[in-house]
């Protein structure tokens, strides 16, 4: 079977270093494409075992919850070491194959600039893993038989901590399911502020401050308000962005 006749089975891979990134960064996007019917798989690159709080276990578990909001089958985790996230020969291969496994027709991850050092190496990584995965000389298996290339132009990246250091390339509007984001966020119950919760008398952090979640809500109302709409959320295109016809840009 030819490269060109296998169809992805994945219409969108949300790669993220720790789990909660995708949700806190694009969980509204991410609710807005399952509800359209599309098949999203979120990578999660380690399981969070550095935090300073919660334990891997439970934010596996809290991982699962949010996939779940969200409307999210398949979760996958690559158990990379928190805070060593790099684009070895070897985490190179491993992402390979989940990639050229699934077949996504989009990717979005983070920016190129961030202030966790894991979220700019998981920008290289997956920039790195995305085009080796087009080569046909690297070769990856799975379950022992040899896997098809596969590369996707569409690669974007979502918005963290800072700013993007240009003005985004475009914005979805998450009016309708800035309720789903929230609640996704939520689940993370170790990580951020959710009233009531008492699961980990740990250390806070700014994370799990009541602030964070308003900072939260603030940047996705103000998103909002560039589009004209209530909430929205911010991307920057890897590549130059195409459309095959100016009606795509009509509602
Ligand atoms: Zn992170």
């Amino acid at each position: 079977m030819s490269v060109e006749t296998i169809m992805p089975i994945c219409d969108a891979m949300v790669i993220g270093a720790h789990p909660d990134d995708a949700e806190l960064c694009c969980g509204g996007t991410i609710a807005k494409l399952t509800k359209e019917g599309k098949n999203v798989v979120l990578v999660d690159l380690t399981r969070g075992e550095m935090g300073t709080r919660g334990n891997p276990e439970l934010r596996a578990q809290e991982a699962k919850l949010a996939a779940e909001i969200l409307g999210v089958k398949e979760r996958v985790n690559l158990s990379m070491r928190d805070g060593y996230i790099n684009d070895s020969p070897e985490a190179l291969i491993e992402l390979i194959t989940v990639i050229r496994k699934y077949r996504p027709k989009m990717i979005i991850t983070h920016p190129h600039f961030e202030r966790h050092p894991d979220h700019e190496a998981s920008h290289k990584l997956v920039r790195n893993a995305l085009f080796k995965s087009g080569l046909a000389k690297i070769h990856t298996e799975e379950n022992g038989v040899a896997q098809n290339t596969f590369r996707t132009r569409k690669i974007y990246c979502f918005m963290q901590s800072y700013q993007f250091d240009r003005k985004p390339d475009f914005y979805v509007d998450i009016s309708d399911v800035h309720d789903i984001k929230l609640d996704a966020v939520k689940a993370f119950s170790s990580q951020v502020f959710v009233p009531g919760y008492e699961g980990v008398e740990e250390k806070p952090t700014r994370l799990s401050s009541p602030e964070f979640m308003e900072e939260l809500i603030a940047r996705s109302r103000y998103f909002g308000g560039v589009i004209g709409t209530s909430y929205a959320e911010a991307f920057l295109s890897v590549e130059p962005l195409g459309l095959n016809s100016l009606s795509r840009l009509i509602d």
